[in-house]
């Protein structure tokens, strides 16, 4: 057994309290041995003036979307996406999604995030790209059937279960995957419940968008005469290993058929805030007992991949939504970003305790905007900033040391991801 010691720091805990303590972990296993007072590592880690906290998780994002970030701005959803995200999306190919997921992985890396879930096309270049940076994923092949034939939109369907059937445990075990319908109302419903019986049979979870937008609510209402989230129901699209993005526009109802079912909801409130697509009632999801995650959504939409960024969007949207500030506190925006992604991915971290997955952002607090230190859990969620980790580690290898990354080439991909987005957008013109 190798064993790495990460040292001279403070941690946070599963219950909030910050203490005065080492880490040991478990190389070979990926795993969290010890915390607190730790016998020697054969490594360490430098975390002097740091807080080792859980990796943070990004549950909702299109990674490859790095090569369309700043590309389209300004425009609701459905123009945005009509105008000027599907065309350029219909000619990317298996290489600039591969090149623009490795950007995403730089990013996210130098970040803290240890584990996110993508819904893309050309899934087979993400799980390669994954496996590669080292990081934990849950992958799923978006379908959209909209505007296609009979025979595409099937064998859209049958590509997303054939991907998640093939590359569930991919990476040593670090991908696990999702059947991934785009929408309600982007997939046949006839389809979408043939699909969903055969991803429960094959044991895959979903992942898709749902309440986004009021305007994607009120045709379901109109043809359903229920709301989305029951005819999601009706398709047997909630069970507690599924998880959707966005829940914008839910009602009272819709909160507790999903606190019933066990389904996550993924906030991705700088989305929902650039796309003006509404506020997400959190506080009253936390309350109902439903289990929020936070997500990026695609850079496209955001425009960064930064998850501090979006755990204090997620705080002050959820203040102004509730018109509380006392609503989604700085734990609660800290557990949604970390245990909370963890849980709904399906992953065993977002905690840092024996036996967890050693999934660990190191933050260094050594910093004009995080002085003085009168409570971490507060800087954690108001002026901690993406750049201020100094470590990052996954599944007890270090992915990142001193801002210094160790799986990729950044200049590297940095470099082919600005050539292939320019290439893109020449040829989407
Ligand atoms: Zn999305």
């Amino acid at each position: 057994m190798t064993t790495l010691e990460i040292t001279g720091g403070r941690v946070l805990r599963p219950d909030f309290s910050v203490e005065r303590a080492d880490v040991l972990v478990d190389q070979d296993a990926g795993e969290i041995l010890d915390v607190g007072d730790v016998p020697e590592g054969d490594e360490t880690l430098d975390a002097a003036d740091c807080l080792v906290m859980p990796g943070l998780v990004n549950a909702h994002t299109h990674a490859a979307m790095t090569l369309l970030r700043g590309y389209a701005d300004d425009k609701p959803l459905d123009a945005w996406l009509q105008e000027d995200i599907w065309p350029a999306e219909a000619e990317l190919t298996a290489a600039d999604v591969r090149a623009g997921t490795e950007l995403a992985l730089v990013e996210m890396i130098r970040g803290g995030v240890t584990a996110f879930a993508d819904m893309y096309f050309e899934e087979p270049a993400v799980a390669d790209a994954v496996a590669d940076a080292g990081v934990r994923a849950r992958l799923g092949h978006g379908v959209v059937t909209v505007g296609k034939d009979d025979e595409s939109a099937r064998a859209d369907n049958e590509e997303s279960l054939d991907f998640a059937r093939e590359y569930d445990g991919y990476a040593d075990g670090r991908v696990k995957t999702v059947y991934a319908p785009h929408s309600l109302t982007t997939v046949d419903d006839a389809l979408l419940a043939e699909f969903t019986a055969e991803a429960r049979g094959a044991g895959v979870p979903l992942h898709f968008h749902a309440n986004e937008t009021a305007g994607e609510v009120e045709p379901i209402v109109e043809s359903e005469g229920e709301r989305p989230l029951a005819h999601a129901d009706d398709l047997g699209m909630l069970t507690e290993d599924d998880f959707l993005a966005h829940g914008v526009h839910v009602d009272g109802e819709e909160i507790d058929l999903l606190a019933a079912r066990g389904t996550a909801v993924v906030h991705c409130p700088a989305s929902n805030m650039k796309l003006a697509s509404g506020m997400a009632p959190v506080q009253r999801l936390r309350e109902a007992g439903v289990t929020v995650a936070l997500g990026t959504d695609g850079a496209a939409s955001n425009n960064d991949l930064d998850v501090f960024d979006e755990l204090r969007d997620a705080a002050m949207l959820g203040k102004l939504a509730a018109e509380d500030a006392a609503a989604v506190p700085a734990e609660a925006a800290v557990e949604m970003a970390t245990a909370g992604g963890a849980d709904a991915l399906g992953f065993d971290s977002g905690r840092v305790e024996a036996g967890a997955n050693a999934d660990l952002a190191v933050v260094d607090f050594d910093a004009p905007h995080l002085t003085p230190v009168h409570d971490h859990v507060s800087h954690l969620a108001y002026a901690v900033r993406g750049s201020d980790v100094r470590h990052t580690v996954c599944d007890g290898r270090v992915l990142m040391e001193d801002r210094d990354l160790v799986t990729l080439d950044e200049a590297e991909i940095r470099g082919r991801a600005a050539d292939r987005a320019a290439d893109l957008a020449e040829r989407a013109d």
